[in-house]
């Protein structure tokens, strides 16, 4: 039997007709001939109060005792399926973690996959069963307890099943129909994508556009899971939604396929560093160890040189998300104080965004930077930091500016046109 995975976010899942609704198109594909896994969320908002209740009995909570808790909006979900399937007169039964057995690392909060045996849920599709709806988000340490895999972690559970059942395909059904060239409430002309090969997705997920847990697209990539996102609200058949695929599955792409942004950025410059061996590491290395999740990098000439340093002197420019800026301020300081690095001015620009261009039709096409500086140019946005890989360019621009960077890239790359 050909099998489909088929996950249901929170919203898709978010009352009873919605679960009735999520199970008719269960249904539809039972009737062209799958055995269907079904991945489901809990029911929107149910996972923030579950986390709200830990939180208002326990400070410091145990994490096992967290997960114990949360994972159980899962449950529920798994089991509503189960007999509304049932209802249909279809063979379908839940299954919740530790019953498949799902087995995980012992990281509460932040589990990850060892292994999922086939054994018993194939044993049920040999009976007749035709459906196995699978509690997401959840699994099970090797010290028995029950663990989560983090929040959005539904995404990532629903690929790992369709990695380790061979399945045809993964659909992930959710409230929006696909993935966008951008942010449609940022760029009216957004363009919804037929295919994106997964090294893209995994850009535009990591960059901030929230249609899919990273972790799941990079789980898809390495097991060559083909992902499909779609609506679970509107009539959909086998061409709808995004296929997230290998780019072999796609036939030509543009240079540029999405434009990404993330608004909440900070810039941070070190004036004046003394230019000597270690001195990157004696920076990054506190940062790293306060917990500051630095994006971009540069380091050049010092635009400044105060005479308190013998040697040479460099400034060294990185960009943290806004929330940090005080956490990096502090790390810094107490390095400087500590003599583990010497600078002579930190300065904070904490009214920064970052946008980017992805694709990987850039790898062979030159000149995609200077048509993206030109645009950007042309609506007189000043470039402050840029960071470019193989298949991404980013700027670091003001915040103010950003809806129009995004738009004025959209134009430039053509995004509207297919
Ligand atoms: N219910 C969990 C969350 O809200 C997992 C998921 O929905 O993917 O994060
Ligand atoms: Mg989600």
């Amino acid at each position: 039997m050909p099998l489909l995975v088929m996950k249901f976010g929170g919203t898709s899942v978010a009352d009873l007709s919605r679960i009735a609704n999520a199970a008719k198109k269960v249904q539809a594909e039972v009737a062209r001939g799958y055995d269907v896994i079904v991945i489901v969320s809990a029911m929107s908002g149910e996972t923030n109060k579950m986390v709200g209740y830990v939180e208002g009995t326990s400070k410091l909570y145990d994490a096992r005792e967290y997960d114990a808790v949360v994972s159980s909006g899962e449950n529920v979900t798994a089991g509503l399926m189960a007999l509304r399937l049932q209802e249909m007169d279809i063979p379908a039964r839940s299954w919740q973690g530790w019953q498949v057995p799902i087995n995980t690392t012992s990281a509460h909060g932040s589990a990850r996959f060892i292994d999922i045996p086939r054994a018993n849920i194939d044993a049920k599709f040999a009976e007749g069963f035709k459906v196995a709806v699978v509690a997401g988000f959840q699994g099970l340490s090797a010290e028995g307890r029950i663990t989560t895999l983090g929040r959005g972690g539904s995404d990532t559970t629903a690929v790992a099943f369709a990695a380790a059942f061979g399945a045809e395909r993964c659909d992930i059904y959710t409230d929006v129909d696909g993935v966008y060239t951008t942010d449609p409430r940022i760029a009216s002309k957004a363009r919804k994508l037929d295919r994106i090969a997964f090294e893209e997705m995994l850009e535009l997920a990591s960059l901030g556009a929230k249609v899919l847990q990273t972790r799941s697209v990079e789980l898809a990539m390495r097991y060559k899971v083909r992902l499909r996102v779609l609506s679970s609200f509107e009539d959909t058949d086998e061409n709808s939604g995004t296929l997230v695929c290998d780019e072999d599955e796609i036939m030509e792409s543009k240079v540029v396929s999405g434009v990404a942004y993330s608004r909440d950025e900070a810039k941070m410059t070190l004036v004046t560093v003394e230019d000597r061996p270690g001195v990157a590491s004696a920076i990054f290395g506190p940062l790293a160890d306060a917990g500051v999740n630095v994006d971009m990098i540069v380091q050049n000439i010092s635009e400044k040189n105060y005479g308190t340093h013998t040697g040479a002197v460099t400034d060294m420019t990185f960009s943290v998300p806004v929330n940090q800026v005080a956490r990096a301020q502090k790390a810094m300081e107490e390095a400087r104080a500590a003599g583990i690095i010497m600078y002579d001015e930190l300065i904070s620009d904490t009214d920064v965004a970052k946008v980017s261009v992805v694709g990987i039709g850039m790898r062979s096409q030159v000149g995609v930077a200077a048509r993206m500086f030109k645009a950007l140019a042309a609506e007189n946005i000043n470039i402050k930091v840029i960071a470019t890989s193989e298949i991404k360019i980013s700027v670091l621009i003001d915040r103010k500016y950003m809806e129009l960077a995004v738009q004025a890239l959209h134009d430039c790359f053509e995004l509207d046109k297919a």
